[in-house]
C-alpha cells in the first residue's frame, strides 16, 4: 500500500520509518519547498498543479502538517480515503470552531469571546477579567499571533501586534502544567489512549515531555481520554488526534488539539509498545490498532537550534537519538532524544546527565523535581 502525506517535514519522516516495517510506501506532497523527510518521493507542488499527479501514485492519503487548505483535502478525498477527514482539519484550523465544539461536546475550556477590533478586544479584556490571552483564530501556533493582556488598556497594542483581522480572547488559566493526551481511532471505531505526557515548553516551544506524567490522578488519565474520546467519535476521526490541556487545582482544562502525530508523542517510539506513528499508519491503512502501554518511564528532549553534542550523546547507554537531517537555526527542531528508566529519580538524573550535551537546553524542571 502506498501512502500519501501532505506535508515533508519530520514528522513525515518518522510515519515512513514507522510505516516500511509494515510494507508501506510514502509519496510526500510539500507546498512549502524545504522537505526534510528524505524516505521516499517528495513532489514539491507550489500551486496545485502536480495535485493529480500525486492521487495516481497513492492509495490513501494523510497528513502531517495542518496548516494546508481544507479544499485540498477536501477535493483528494473525492478521490482516494483521507484520514483524518477533511472536517477534522477544518475545526483545528480555526479556534472558534475548535472551541465551539469542545463547548458542545462538554469539554471544559477557558471561558471566551471573539474581538473583531481593537475596542472589541478591550471590551472582551473588560468582561472576562484580565489577565487574558487573545490569539489570532488561524495560522497561529506555538504561541505566534498571541498576546497576553495583563489591563485592558493593552488592547490596542495586542491588537496591531497580532495584526489580524478576528481573534478569540482567553481568560488566562493558572496552570499546574501543561499535559496533553494522543489518542488513535481505527477504521472500525476502536480506539486507543496513551498516557498522558507533561509538557515543558520555553520560548513558545516544546522543550521536554515526560509520560506517564509524574503524580498524574488516575481521574484524570480518564477525564482526558472521555474528552478525546468524544472528539474521536463526533469526528468519526482515523488517525492520531492529540489534545493538548492544562492541569489545574479543579482538574483539566482544553487548550487545543493537533489532528496529527503529535511532538509530545516522540516519546512513544521506544517508550510504549506502538508508538503514534505506527499507530497513525496501521490505522489509516484500516489495520488493527497497536498496543499502546508505556514501556516503563520515558523523557523526551527536544534537539532545538544547534545539535549540540552528538556523539557523547550516542556514548550514553540510555538515550536514543533521533535526527531529522537538518541544518542549524534558531528555534528549529533538529531532533530528539528519548530517555527511558524504571523510577522517576533515575529518569530526572538520565535527563539532567544528557540535556548538558543539548546547548541552549533550558533547565530541566518538572513536577517530577518535587514528586520525584
Ligand atoms: P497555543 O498556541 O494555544 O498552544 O498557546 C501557546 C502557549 O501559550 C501554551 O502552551 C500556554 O503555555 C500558553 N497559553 C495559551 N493559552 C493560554 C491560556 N488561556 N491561559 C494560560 N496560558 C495559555
Amino acid at each position: 500500500m502506498r501512502i500519501g502525506v501532505l506535508g515533508a517535514g519530520q514528522l513525515g519522516r518518522m510515519l515512513a520509518l514507522a510505516g516500511y516495517p509494515l510494507a508501506k510506501e510514502f509519496v510526500f506532497y510539500d507546498m512549502s519547498g524545504s522537505p526534510s523527510a528524505g524516505l521516499g518521493e517528495v513532489i514539491v507542488d507550489r500551486d496545485g498543479s502536480y495535485l493529480d499527479d500525486f492521487l495516481s501514485r497513492v492509495d490513501r492519503v494523510t497528513y502531517e502538517f495542518e496548516h494546508l487548505p481544507v479544499e485540498v483535502a477536501e477535493k483528494l478525498a473525492q478521490h482516494k480515503p483521507v484520514h483524518p477527514c477533511p472536517r477534522a482539519l477544518q475545526v483545528c484550523q480555526n479556534r472558534e470552531a475548535e472551541k465551539t465544539l469542545f463547548g458542545q461536546l462538554g469539554i471544559p475550556m477557558p471561558e471566551w469571546k471573539i474581538a473583531d477590533s481593537a475596542a472589541s478586544l478591550k471590551a472582551a479584556a473588560e468582561a472576562l477579567g484580565c489577565p487574558v490571552v487573545a490569539k489570532s483564530i488561524t495560522e497561529g501556533y506555538d504561541g505566534k499571533g498571541q498576546a497576553v493582556l495583563r489591563d485592558p488598556e493593552q488592547a490596542e497594542e495586542a491588537w496591531t501586534a497580532i495584526g489580524h483581522p478576528r481573534v478569540i480572547v482567553e481568560k488566562f488559566v493558572n496552570f499546574k502544567r501543561e499535559v496533553s493526551i494522543i489518542a488513535v481511532r481505527g477504521e472500525d471505531g476502536d480506539v486507543a489512549f496513551y498516557p498522558i505526557a507533561e509538557n515543558s515548553h520555553h520560548e513558545g516551544i516544546l522543550r521536554y515531555s515526560i509520560a506517564p506524567a509524574p503524580g498524574l490522578q488516575p481521574h484524570i488519565q480518564q477525564d482526558a481520554e472521555k474528552y478525546i474520546k468524544a472528539l474521536l467519535n463526533e469526528l468519526n476521526y482515523v488517525g492520531v488526534l492529540t489534545l493538548e490541556l492544562f492541569e489545574t487545582e479543579d482538574g483539566l482544562v482544553a487548550n487545543e488539539m493537533a489532528p496529527r502525530v503529535h511532538n509530545s508523542g516522540h516519546w512513544t517510539i521506544e517508550g510504549s509498545m506502538t508508538s503514534q506513528f505506527e499507530n497513525h499508519i496501521r490505522a489509516v491503512s484500516g489495520h488493527a490498532l497497536g498496543n499502546v502501554q508505556a514501556r516503563g518511564l520515558s523523557c523526551m528532549i527536544n534537539i532545538i537550534g544547534e545539535h549540540g553534542d552528538i556523539e557523547r550523546m550516542l556514548e550514553l547507554p540510555y538515550a536514543h537519538l533521533h535526527l531529522y537531517n537538518k541544518g542549524e537555526r534558531p528555534g528549529r527542531k533538529l531532533g530528539h532524544v528519548n530517555i527511558l528508566a524504571d523510577s522517576y529519580e533515575e529518569l530526572v538524573w538520565r535527563v539532567r546527565n544528557c540535556a548538558q550535551f543539548l546547548p541552549g537546553s533550558p533547565e530541566f524542571k518538572s513536577s517530577l523535581t518535587t514528586k520525584g
